[in-house]
């Protein structure tokens, strides 16, 4: 019998969607298309491949391909041939937005029998073209694709929860929604929208997440030894750790600079401070001791359409589980991810600081008086853009003054993108800094900021890095409650 190790690949952060609920897309990495690039040279995609074959030990891998959307994955096809012929299976993590039941191209290399499971997800711009996706996974079920279908169970998405439930039970397809990890959620959850999720999520992990996640003191997991998280890209650059919730704690390595990584030699305790394990896989793939759910998945990815709460309770009494809810930053998404399903800086603004906020300031190209260099030796040039060169070890960038109301609500709306290095967006009234920004390093559209209260009639902005660094601004305004 043929022994599985599991590796979850976080392949880079492009996606053709913009969910608001996720931390790409509020982050403004989504469409950092440059996060594709490695993967045109094939030497990358043999560099990881070559890795998994020299890290086998006796096993086969099954690869979770996430991003982003792995299908936008450049070669694909030859790394998803190479994986397979070997004896590994891949999980597609996908929000199946890419016609693969016609592309003969994928097909071929992805055969039925390498699929661990197309894990589907429905996410809201899916929503709105629901009877194409409806085709698309029923064309995939008939050609032998295993298929488990989901939706994040977002406050203002219950009405797709019976709907999907009952045209996936007539495809056969087992469908879940996903507890949303929020700020607030999954412990903001109604009582009646709780009673809703537990009717229709089909696994223990699932009802695992809708508590909050596992507190797993004392429990032994089996990450580093056989499930690991792997970062490609850009944004991953090749780091090695136990799993994904654990990549502050536990780097394994990096596969492209260690010839060989030394796994554990077995179950260790969680390298987690908190000892809070939320991420589904981790059941899923029976790592995490006394809260093994591989039993449901199996199930599930035949077409398996049973509630999973009557079985859960005795399951948690027998094996002991506590819940924990996150005290800190949510795992996934931020705050405005609670109020919209599909992210639009306009509606980001008017949700923040209501629909009659008004500009207390704005460039949009031309001439700017006062602004100013931050530190020596920063290149200013003024015209469509601002372009910001500091190519210095210590950085540097742009500083200017804005008058505006003190005690109002204020957003910074930013468009433009860092070229070279990392950059921040800093506001400060007096001597307190209100919050730092990323720049966004990777496309051009616009950004708007988290809200913040000034404490002086002038906020001073700066837009600057550390480190050498190069920033393109199209615009910047300053948003005010009205
Ligand atoms: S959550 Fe949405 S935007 Fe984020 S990677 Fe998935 S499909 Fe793309
Ligand atoms: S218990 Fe969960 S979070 Fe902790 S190391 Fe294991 S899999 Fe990772």
């Amino acid at each position: 019998v043929t022994q599985f190790r599991y590796i979850e690949t976080m392949l880079f952060h492009t996606c053709n969607f913009n969910c608001a609920y996720c931390g790409f897309v509020t982050g403004g990495t989504v469409r950092y298309a440059d996060d594709l690039a490695p993967y045109r040279d094939p030497d990358y995609i043999r560099a990881v491949l070559d890795f998994l074959e020299r890290h086998e030990g006796g096993y086969k891998w099954v690869v979770q391909l996430s991003g982003g959307e792995p299908l936008l994955m450049p070669n694909l096809p030859m790394f998803a041939s190479s994986l397979i012929r070997r004896g590994n299976k891949i999980r597609y993590n996908t929000n199946l937005s890419l016609p693969i039941e016609k592309d003969s191209e994928w097909l071929d290399a992805n055969p039925p029998e390498g699929i661990d499971v197309l894990m589907v997800s429905l996410h809201p711009e899916g929503m709105q073209k629901y009877d194409m996706m409806l085709e698309r996974i029923a064309a995939l079920k008939a050609m032998g694709y295993p298929i488990i279908t989901r939706t994040v169970a977002h406050p203002k998405a219950f009405d797709w929860i019976d709907r999907v439930a009952g045209d996936m039970a007539k495809l056969d397809v087992s469908y879940t929604p996903l507890p949303m990890f929020s700020k607030a959620y999954p412990q903001a959850y109604s009582p009646e929208q709780r009673a809703t999720l537990e009717t229709h999520i089909k696994a223990f992990s699932g009802l695992i997440q809708l508590n909050g996640g596992l507190d797993v003191s004392g429990r032994l997991c089996h990450a580093g030894s056989r499930l690991f998280a792997l970062g490609l890209g850009h944004t991953g650059g090749g780091d090695l750790f136990r799993c994904v919730s654990t990549h502050q704690y536990a780097k394994l390595g990096n596969i492209f600079k260690d010839r060989h990584i030394r796994f554990l030699d077995g179950p260790k305790l969680c390298a987690r401070p908190d000892r809070h394990c939320t991420c589904a896989f981790h059941f899923e793939t029976d790592m995490v001791m006394g809260a093994e759910d591989s039993g449901t998945y199996t199930r599930m990815k035949a077409g398996h359409t049973e509630a999973a709460k009557p079985a859960f309770d005795d399951f948690a009494r027998q094996n002991d589980l506590k819940f924990l809810y996150h005290r800190g930053p949510a795992p996934q998404g931020t705050e405005i991810g609670e109020e919209l399903l599909i992210y639009d800086p306009a509606a980001v603004a008017d949700i923040l600081l209501g629909a009659d906020h008004q500009a207390a300031f704005t460039w949009a190209g031309g001439a700017f008086d006062g602004i100013m260099p931050y530190k020596d030796n920063v290149e200013i040039s003024l015209a469509d853009t601002i372009h910001v060169d500091a190519p210095a070890e210590i950085g540097g960038g742009i500083q200017f003054d804005v008058k505006v109301q003190k005690g109002r609500k204020s957003c910074i709306a930013f468009d433009g993108k860092v070229r070279k290095g990392n950059g921040t967006l800093a506001v400060y009234s007096g001597q307190s800094a209100h919050f730092w920004h990323a720049v966004p390093k990777y496309k051009g559209a616009r950004t708007v900021t988290e809200a913040f209260v000034p404490t002086e009639d002038v906020i001073r902005i700066y837009i600057y890095s550390d480190a050498p660094v190069s920033i393109d601004i199209e615009s910047v305004r300053v948003l005010q409650a009205a």
